[in-house]
């Protein structure tokens, strides 16, 4: 099969190669066209190609000096025309360095918004830029505006709803401080704005946006503002456009964030939570202090605490619940303050006595004694007896923090079921919705974890769905202007999907089946894994604990350090019988309202809950026209106008940017309406067939410039090329100027 070999198939094109390329040097070095170099640093540099000899290229960079490179360390470069194009598919070469260069030109430009084909690309700003508010928000709702930007986004989404009655949905996705919350917030700004009726719905949903972000946010030192959670929220509309009520889900990707420390948890909510409970200085509770960053610049708590009451108001919370709920993240913070001493020489320990105790047992209302015991023994099953053995000292720790995690989750769940309350929807409309997806993008860390796991997974799924998404939206396209699309083909990652998903042998499967298995030991799910992974390609075995995953974002090593006792979150029922014999309603209720299930949700494993709740996702998902927004971090400072080539590259990697710009473009990047083409090419026609229709002149062009029948199709409203043909034309009209 020709077209295998020469055509840019997918399949057949090795990742991050350029198809055709080869055969291209040497018209690269005959017209003196600009190239893209690696240098031996792993740096991109423009230059042009002076000879090659074999596979050595001698280049000369812009900056004058000459190197001598390999000629697989060359990509083209696209021409000066193309410089900071509004979409990366108008580039004629998509590559990493192009892509990479013309991001950063508009970014240089405060132009932080661009287009991958059907997804907007969102580069964080760390500043502020006048590009919101009502004036740009009305130049977009009346077409007036067409850059690409979070409104116009917003604006397709509400108009598709409109127009075919179908639901929507836009999907974020970034890592941790890449912009995800504050993105969403512009689009519900927007939505907003179109659907703002006679009531105060719309302004009662921006109010939860910013409770659910005071409570779940947390300061990292990654972001002033990390949401901890996964939330969807689903506007819905009536039939004349105008909001008329809200439905969130959260999760904390089934409750399996266990960070390093609760401090992750402390936020600059808990800060000023703590100053207006009257209870210490920040600085004194251990979960605040250790997180280094008490203070977010510029932000005054006492303000935020205002318009935090405020919130809870309009979402009709009660002072009698909105004072349960200060005292529940008290009651957190103090847990984070109770300490133990070792009480015989097997470093068994007890818990020590002081205020922490009293003060934690008091707002959580249950006795000292209970709590106590409860952070300080475990219970194990004696016959029909359970009896309470005590913990070491780490054992403890991490019983106390999780218990303090465990609050802090059924707080915010709690939280999120009195909100949906309030802004609940009498009759649901069918098709007239849409859905907002802010969620954690695929990590890859030096040390990957459990979390990571999950994490990864779970973007795993969210990629198919956009694959899929992509490659019909290329197939209609085709289908409707009259080509035969099934020359387009594409990969997909239901392989390493099967990996984790398949049952009884997957990722998933065996780490269940491990963590039930009284002698299983993270290394001998390692092992197994090893056993029956050894030749699939999607799995690497490594040395000792640790194994790697192929992901479509690239290689990831797991370490299985802590998987087993991850997965099945022990102490979860432990917890939900001491909060459920305590006095306190908030907690309670919040536990049993969020776990339809009772207990029997909680003896699932965490890997288990996480699938299923991701099918339950996807499902919902599969019944919208989605939306894709990539948010993309420039520096790790925080800083505006400072672009780390490195970082940005490997997030365009991670959200699958060059991966869609890879997908659409397999069959025919260039494409241009008969009319477009006619006019930029008709002059290779004699004069006398300008009376021809713009689709006979296509035609007529494509015939004169004699190319490969391969390298092009005629549509009937597009003319369709090839990678790298549109240059010859481009070639030829350059001399004929
Ligand atoms: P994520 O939700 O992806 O973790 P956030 O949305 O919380 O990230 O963004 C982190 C920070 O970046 C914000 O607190 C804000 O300071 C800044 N930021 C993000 N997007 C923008 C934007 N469009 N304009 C200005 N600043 C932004
Ligand atoms: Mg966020």
């Amino acid at each position: 099969n020709n077209e295998k070999v020469n055509g840019p198939i997918a399949g057949s094109v090795p990742r991050g190669k350029e198809s055709g390329w080869d055969d291209n040097i040497c018209y690269f070095i005959k017209k003196r066209l600009s190239v893209w170099c690696r240098l031996p640093n792993g740096k991109w540099d423009l230059g042009k190609i002076e000879e090659t000899l074999g596979d050595e290229a001698t280049i000369s960079l812009l900056s004058g000096t000459v190197v001598k490179v390999s000629t697989a360390e060359l990509l083209p470069a696209n021409p000066d025309i193309l410089e900071g194009v509004d979409d990366l598919m108008q580039l004629s070469y998509l590559n990493e360095p192009s892509v990479l260069h013309n991001i950063k030109h508009r970014y240089a430009q405060d132009l932080i918004y661009s287009k991958a084909g059907p997804v907007l690309i969102a580069v964080n700003p760390f500043k502020e830029i006048p590009i919101y508010g009502n004036e740009i928000l009305t130049s977009y709702k009346q077409k007036a505006k067409d850059s690409p930007h979070v409104y116009a986004i917003a604006d397709a989404a509400y108009n598709e709803m409109m127009r075919d009655e179908k639901n929507q949905s836009i999907i974020l996705s970034g890592e941790s401080g890449a912009g995800k919350t504050e993105t969403a917030k512009y689009v519900m700004q927007y939505l907003a704005a179109l659907g703002c009726g006679n009531d105060s719905m719309g302004y009662e949903i921006l109010q939860t946006n910013f409770i659910l972000q005071a409570f779940g946010n947390a300061k990292t030192s990654r972001n002033n503002n990390s949401s901890r959670f996964g939330k969807l929220i689903e506007i819905h509309f009536n039939a004349s456009g105008k909001i008329h009520g809200a439905k969130i889900q959260t999760w904390f990707l089934g409750i399996c964030i266990t960070e390093p420390a609760i401090d992750s948890y402390g936020g600059s909510f808990l800060v000023f939570s703590a100053d207006r409970l009257n209870l210490r200085m920040a600085s004194e509770y251990k979960y605040l202090n250790q997180s280094e960053c008490l203070v977010v610049d510029g932000v005054d708590d006492g303000m935020e605490f205002h318009k935090l009451v405020d919130a809870l108001d309009v979402v009709q919370i009660c002072k009698e619940d909105q004072e349960q709920a200060f005292a529940m993240l008290a009651a957190v913070l103090w847990l984070g303050n109770i300490s133990f001493q070792v009480i015989d020489n097997e470093n068994h320990v007890e818990v020590f006595t002081n205020e922490a105790v009293e003060n934690a047992a008091r707002l959580i209302n249950c006795r000292a004694q209970d709590l106590m015991l409860a952070l300080s023994t475990h219970k194990i099953q004696a016959g029909n007896d359970f009896i309470a053995k005590k913990l070491t000292m780490q054992k403890a720790i991490d019983r106390r923090d999780a218990l303090a995690k465990f609050i802090y989750t059924r707080l915010f769940e709690w939280l999120v079921v009195q909100i949906n309350k309030s802004v609940k929807v009498g009759e649901l409309s069918t098709g007239r919705s849409i859905s907002i997806l802010d969620i954690y993008g695929f990590e890859s860390f030096k040390n990957n974890s459990f979390e990571q796991f999950c994490i990864n997974y779970a973007n795993e799924r969210l990629q198919q769905h956009f694959n899929r998404h992509l490659f019909k939206l290329e197939q209609e396209e085709y289908e409707e202007d009259g080509i035969d699309w099934t020359k387009v083909d594409f990969e997909d990652n239901q392989e390493c999907l099967n990996l984790f998903e398949k049952k009884p042998l997957g990722l998933l499967s065996l780490l269940d089946e491990e963590s039930n298995f009284p002698n299983a030991t993270d290394l001998t799910f390692t092992n197994k894994l090893k056993q029956y992974f050894n030749d699939n390609p999607c799995f690497k075995g490594q040395r000792g604990r640790a194994f790697g995953v192929c992901h479509y974002a690239g290689e990831v090593t797991y370490d299985t350090n802590g998987f087993l006792e991850k997965n099945r979150d022990p102490m979860h029922s432990e917890f939900i019988h001491l909060l459920s014999s305590s006095g306190c309603q908030l907690p309670k209720s919040a536990s049993l309202s969020c776990q339809s299930g009772g207990l029997e949700s909680s003896m699932q494993s965490v890997a288990t809950k996480l699938k299923s709740q991701l099918f339950k996702l996807m499902h919902q998902l599969e019944k919208t026209t989605p939306h894709f927004i990539r948010c993309i971090k420039p520096n790790a400072k925080q800083f505006p106008s400072l672009y780390e080539d490195d970082l940005v590259s490997q997030q365009l990697q991670c959200c699958g940017v060059l991966e869609v710009v890879r997908i659409s473009r397999y069959g025919y990047p260039t494409r241009m309406t008969h009319q477009e083409f006619a006019g930029r090419y008709g002059f290779l026609l004699k004069e006398t067939n300008l009376s021809w229709d713009p689709l006979r002149m296509s035609v007529a062009i494509l015939k004169k410039i004699n190319f490969l029948p391969d390298m092009y199709e005629v549509g009937y409203t597009k003319v369709y090329l090839r990678m790298g043909q549109i240059e010859r034309l481009e070639e030829q009209r350059k001399q004929f100027l």
